[in-house]
């Protein structure tokens, strides 16, 4: 057994429980072969490689920040021609290191690589350049960012597919299969000859990415759905896009099984508020994540959250609309905000209340206060001091990666206000 698959064996079992999955680091310098055709270099996103009779198949093609890196890790395990990439979604971590693939068959004299993944994805790099500078302020926020950033160039499959597709490469037969899941456009592999599933984002070693707040819409069921398509295969190996491979066919099933529950107990118990007529903030407030399934290794809401997954489920089979007359034609915040600091007295009053709220432990209240004070009186120094060090304190409590993203920004912007 592989190095690796020693690795996430021993966590999967619970002998060693101290592993660190939550990877969203910087590329491996070579690849971790899996076997004498399979190998994986870690990055953001992963690029698994398959050895073919007729040259190698990549899943992914990293970001095209990692991608040079990813390259050099291949090229130290195969010289062979690159035949064929598979988008597994076109989410730029995992598309946009294209070119650095490219180039490296050029300087080889390698024929061109072929390109290819789900139907949907070309619609999706159109919508990235309607909202390029949109997605550049959530990337700046989410991923930490000194400015705003989005990529703009994309490479299109060369081939793309509906439903389900079977690619032959050298005698090794790749199923493609689509599903809708952390996105629309996602495609999961079943390499039957190495019992192998290639999961793409659908496994991510952390509680599934089926909430974002700053994006589009994602399906907690239809994940679900697939992941059960994928365990009744009983795969031996699991190849993800982010992390460690899984080797074994109980823990493979384990980990799919397990993670498409808890998206199935989310989706039921969202379902089961919204009908009986509850509001969101109901729903919101109501909804955990059954405690076994939460205490998994693979579960931990480091990257996303159940709550942000709640409200995904709400958004796909409600609307907007959260239930709070008030909400459906809002007054401007700021006009409530200037109210509310009348009623008590002052923005200050608010702001200092949010600050004894914080110390309190009541972070979700004194945010909503914070933010009032902020917004009745904007250029306040002393408002502004508070509003960082509820945000920072906010920051500091949370676990996931969306959270504290959105946090940190909000701290940093008061903060800057303050020099
Ligand atoms: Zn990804």
């Amino acid at each position: 057994m592989s190095d690796m698959l020693e690795r996430t064996a021993r966590l999967i079992d619970g002998i060693d429980t101290d592993l660190d999955v939550s990877f969203l680091g910087a590329p491996a310098k070579s690849a971790d072969v899996i076997s004498d055709e399979i190998a994986i270099v870690q990055a953001f996103s992963n690029v698994v490689s398959f050895s073919t009779d007729d040259g190698l198949v990549l899943f992914d093609v990293s970001h095209q920040m990692s991608a040079p890196t990813v390259v050099s890790a291949i090229r130290h395990w195969s010289s062979d021609e690159i035949h064929t990439a598979v988008y597994t979604h076109g989410h730029i971590d995992h598309v946009t290191g294209a070119r650095a693939f490219i180039d490296d068959a050029a300087e080889r004299r390698h024929r061109d690589i072929t390109f290819i993944g789900h139907e949907a994805i070309p619609a999706r790099f159109e919508r990235y350049d309607l909202t390029n500078g949109y997605n550049g302020h959530i990337n700046k926020r989410q991923f930490r960012l000194p400015e705003p950033f989005f990529p703009s160039d994309f490479v299109q499959p060369h081939v793309t597919y509906s439903d389900h597709t079977t690619l032959d490469v050298g005698g090794t037969q790749f199923e493609l299969h689509h599903a809708k899941g952390e996105t629309d456009d996602h495609t999961w592999a079943w390499v039957p000859e190495h019992k192998a599933v290639c999961v793409g984002d659908l496994f991510i070693w952390q509680f599934p990415n089926a909430g974002n707040p700053q994006k589009v819409q994602r399906f907690a069921w239809e994940w679900a759905v697939a992941l059960r398509a994928m365990a009744a295969l009983r795969p031996e190996l699991l190849l993800p896009a982010h992390g460690l491979a899984i080797g074994g066919a109980d823990r493979v099933v384990s980990v799919l099984e397990n993670t498409a529950a808890a998206l199935e107990s989310l989706h039921e118990q969202t379902l089961t508020l919204m009908n009986t007529g509850a509001r969101l903030d109901e729903v919101i407030h109501t909804v955990r994540l059954p405690a076994h399934l939460a205490e998994l290794p693979y579960l931990k809401p480091t990257y996303d959250e159940p709550e942000f997954v709640v409200r995904n489920i709400w958004r796909l089979y409600g609307g907007w609309y959260d239930g709070n007359p008030a909400h459906v034609k809002p007054a401007r915040d700021a006009d409530v905000a200037r109210e509310m600091a009348a009623l008590a007295g002052g923005a200050s009053v608010l702001a200092s209340r949010a600050e004894s709220l914080a110390t309190d432990g009541d972070l979700r209240v004194a945010c909503h206060l914070v933010e009032m004070a902020y917004l009745a009186d904007p250029d306040n120094a002393t408002i502004h001091g508070i509003r960082a060090a509820v945000y920072e304190a906010r920051r500091k409590v949370e676990t996931s990666f969306m959270a504290t993203g959105i946090y940190r920004a909000a701290a940093l912007d008061s903060r800057e206000r303050l020099v």
